[in-house]
């Protein structure tokens, strides 16, 4: 099962490379074979563009492409396909959100709040959208732990928020934050919430209705599919609402030279030729996570997680960034003296893969007064072995470099 050598022999990756000890599946996850022999059937015996041809080839493809979308949609448990958007990933969904959702509401004096947590990715649309508007950006402060202060956000809300917008799991500390608590309480004062769902979509399970989010983001790479495909989230009516970022082709119901008006979500915000490829090939990473039990696949993480964390507390001079007690499946921490890019270079000659920097989370660094860290982050084909062969490195690179 998880971990086995059974289940990594579908990751061809591990064939091409025997020896590697993939750490960093926060970044980008490894793809089964199904998924890229998915990919690669697609362009070899159904390749056409979608929606626009009648011929049988056309016909099949977009039917393809659209079941993804019911996939998608049962996936997150979503009500209506017509609340899924295809998007390049979790960046274009949240600009999309913000330019087409955020930017026509947000007045001076306004506000918008995320929590110190953030990947800029859900920080900066808004700090720019904000800037324009002369609106204001508030931050949820953290705890030492890198837990959410409820009290502050609580306070933080009034009846001139225009959006909460706010990570599930933390891609630095790995935190799952109270999402569902927080938003009752935006809900309370009428504040729609998106919930940043890059890192929880692979392994936890997601219920947009039963979350009652406003929008819900993440990207098909790190859930074992391909790049370039991610999805956004939104409630039909508050879609309905919105308009088009982006102009173009296969979005429109009638053009003129003068006007133009606009198909219904999702197409309205579908311009242009998408990635079909990227879109079949998740409908392959959904049918391969389907596979298996969420909650059996969460429990494992965090059950390396933990196992991690108390592995490496063993270590002189090591310190974990936030909640030592919380399971999940990233842990990030430095170690007194040593550079998190020597830790992962030297890591790196045994082909151990961990991801040093700051993560794309600066300003939570800087919180933590650190510039960066190491961090180890897992998925269903890590074991504990692969740990204790990285906490062995670990020590070893200790005493390298005293
Ligand atoms: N939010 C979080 C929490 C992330 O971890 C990431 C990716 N590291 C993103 C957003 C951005 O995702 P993408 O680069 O796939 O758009």
């Amino acid at each position: 099962m998880f971990g086995s050598t059974l289940l990594r022999r579908e990751f061809p990756i591990f064939n091409y490379n025997p020896q590697l000890i993939y750490l960093d599946s926060a970044a980008t996850s490894h793809k089964p074979s199904r998924v890229i022999d998915g990919i690669t059937d697609f362009y070899k015996k159904e390749n056409s563009s979608i929606h626009r041809g009648v011929y049988e080839l056309a016909a099949r493809a977009t039917q393809k492409y659209e079941s993804v979308r019911q996939k998608v949609s049962n996936f997150i448990g979503a009500q209506k396909t017509s609340e899924i958007i295809y998007t390049s990933g979790t960046t274009s969904a949240i600009n999309l959100v913000a330019q087409s959702f955020l930017a026509p509401r947000l007045k001076g004096g306004d506000r918008v709040i995320v929590s110190a947590l953030e990947h800029h990715a859900n920080l900066i649309p808004w700090q720019m959208a904000c800037k324009k508007a002369g609106a204001q950006l508030k931050i949820i402060p953290i705890d030492d732990f890198g837990n959410i202060d409820l009290n502050a956000f609580k306070q933080l809300l009034t009846s001139r928020t225009k959006l909460v917008a706010v990570t599930h799991v933390s891609n630095v500390l790995g935190t799952m934050i109270p999402i569902s608590e927080m938003i009752e309480m935006a809900h309370q004062q009428g504040v729609p919430v998106l919930v940043d769902g890059a890192q929880s979509a692979a392994h936890y399970p997601i219920d947009v209705k039963m979350l009652d989010c406003d929008f819900f983001t993440f990207s098909g790479h790190k859930i074992f599919g391909p790049t370039g495909i991610g999805i956004l989230y939104g409630k039909a009516d508050l879609l309905a609402e919105m308009e088009p970022c982006k102009y173009g082709g296969d979005m429109i119901r009638r053009v003129t030279y003068q006007e133009t008006t606009f198909a219904d979500a999702p197409q309205k915000f579908e311009a242009g030729t998408t990635n079909i490829a990227g879109v079949i090939g998740l409908g392959y990473a959904i049918d391969f996570i389907n596979r298996f039990d969420k909650k059996e696949m969460s429990d494992f993480i965090a059950d390396l997680g933990a196992y991690t964390r108390s592995a490496l507390l063993g270590i002189e001079g090591l310190s974990i960034l936030g909640d030592t007690q919380k399971k999940s499946g990233i842990v990030s921490f430095t170690l007194d003296g040593i550079h998190p890019h020597d830790i992962a270079t030297f890591l790196g000659e045994y082909n151990i893969a961990i991801r040093a920097g700051h993560h794309c989370a600066q300003p939570l660094m800087a919180l933590f007064g650190v510039p960066a860290t190491s961090r180890i982050s897992f998925s269903i084909y890590n074991n504990r072995k692969e740990v204790d062969f990285l906490v062995e490195k670990l020590k070893a690179i200790q005493q390298f470099l005293a």
